[in-house]
């Protein structure tokens, strides 16, 4: 009989979950609170090492990606406008790495993972949370918000940064905030002055804060977002936010990058959350159950990698899956196995997250200490060759 992956959560992390388990010969069922199958949010970056996944899975020439590769990352400062640094992306990027650095929107990458999934035969269940699972026994047994049972081979845990399922997993407590703040708003192109249009990723860094925004939607939209320390503490996910929120907390902006704040008509406001970086294989593995995404490793949004941790997750999982499609394997062996390949990984991405936030907001010495490698080091320090080379 074929084993069955249940999967909580139909964000970018489960689809990718259930679609690697369906590649791998399992059958999939995957649950979502929501009544509906859709994303919010805004935009995404994705390095060469989470592009070659959807390369390979087929989802990258899905035309409801949009997806657009830009040609640079300019880092600037936010305060004079100065250029610190650049990387170019593109064909270089493309060349180096064999697969390219993309720039879309979250529910664009949302869409084409949704058709790939139905495609391949997961069964979807919207409007549905999974409640509770045991994972220790011969099955997974699940309830859920209905009231109904499931069992399963595996238990795919993709329910995001509040995952109710970690808690009864591993009852580390709730993700902390880390008191920053995200921004976030896009922009028609075409409503943008000449002069705002840019086809580069464009990251400004100023005293405690940083603004990055990239053109997404095949290039006919602008995504801002914009990172500030102590901004008004936002408690809610994914409020509304006045259009002067980012003025009242960062001050001193050089006029091209006021000029793109005045165009913005409002913002949506997240406060950023995160974990220490993960300690060990127990956390992402758990009897029959494996942690993916920001369940298992919830992190700050600076190496713009947190949707392609994610993915590679869900890679991973495909490879241990595979391995047991034929019960040679044991199920809790392969998941073990698909921890002890991710841990680290995470950890390190999200170390080095927090790294780039302390870098990003320098002030003072740091922040000359910083400009003058970015002059000295150029391309070196902006590259990830051991991030984007993948897994
Ligand atoms: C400002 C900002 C910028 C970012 N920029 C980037 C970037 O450039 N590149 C990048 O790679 N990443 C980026 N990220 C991170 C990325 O968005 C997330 O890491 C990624 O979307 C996490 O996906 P997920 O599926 O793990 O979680 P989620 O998207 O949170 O999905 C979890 C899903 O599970 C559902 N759910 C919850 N509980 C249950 C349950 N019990 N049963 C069933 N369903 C349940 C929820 O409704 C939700 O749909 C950014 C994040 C932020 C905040």
């Amino acid at each position: 009989m074929t084993r069955e992956l249940l999967v909580a959560g139909g964000g970018i992390a489960g689809l990718a979950a259930a679609l690697g388990a369906r590649r791998a010969g399992w059958e999939a069922r995957l649950f979502e609170q929501a009544p509906a199958f859709s994303e919010v949010g805004a935009g995404l970056q994705l390095g060469p090492n989470t592009t070659r996944i959807l390369a390979g899975w087929g989802v990258l020439d899905d035309p409801l990606l949009r997806a657009f590769a830009p040609p640079r990352l300019r880092v600037r400062d936010a305060t004079d406008g100065r250029e610190l640094g650049h990387l170019a992306l593109g064909a270089a990027m493309e060349a180096r790495y064999g697969a390219p650095y993309l720039a879309l929107h979250r529910a664009d990458l949302h869409a084409a993972l949704l058709r790939a999934v139905t495609d391949a035969g997961v069964r979807l269940h919207a409007g549905l949370r999974v409640d509770e699972a045991q994972v220790d026994g011969e099955a997974v047994l699940a309830r859920t918000s209905a009231g109904t049972r499931v069992e399963a081979d595996a238990l795919a845990v993709a329910d995001g940064v509040w995952s109710g399922l970690r808690q009864q997993l591993l009852g580390d407590g709730p993700a902390p905030p880390t008191g920053h703040v995200a921004l976030r708003a896009l922009l028609s192109m075409d409503d943008l002055p000449v002069a705002l249009r840019s086809d580069d990723v464009q990251a400004w860094l100023g005293p405690r804060m940083h603004l990055v925004c990239y053109p997404v939607r095949a290039g006919q939209a602008l995504n801002v977002v914009a990172i500030a320390e102590g901004a008004a503490a936002a408690s809610e996910w994914d409020q509304a936010a006045p259009q002067d929120a980012l003025q009242a907390v960062a001050r001193d902006l050089c006029g091209e990058l006021r000029a793109l704040l005045e165009a913005v008509p409002a913002w949506r406001m997240w406060p950023v959350h995160d974990r220490a970086p993960v300690r060990g294989p127990h956390e992402m593995a758990h009897g029959r159950a494996a942690l993916l995404g920001d369940a298992a490793h919830p992190m700050r949004p600076y190496l713009a990698q947190g949707a392609g941790m994610a993915l590679e997750d869900a890679f991973e999982l495909h490879r241990v899956l595979s391995a047991c499609a034929g019960r040679l394997v044991d199920v809790p062996t392969a998941l073990k196995r698909y921890a002890l390949n991710r841990w680290e990984r995470c950890a390190r991405v999200q170390r080095r997250s927090r790294r780039n936030g302390t870098i990003f907001h320098a002030t003072g010495l740091l922040r000359a200490g910083r400009d003058m490698a970015m002059r000295t080091g150029g391309e070196s320090l902006l590259d990830v060759p051991w991030l984007y080379r993948g897994i």
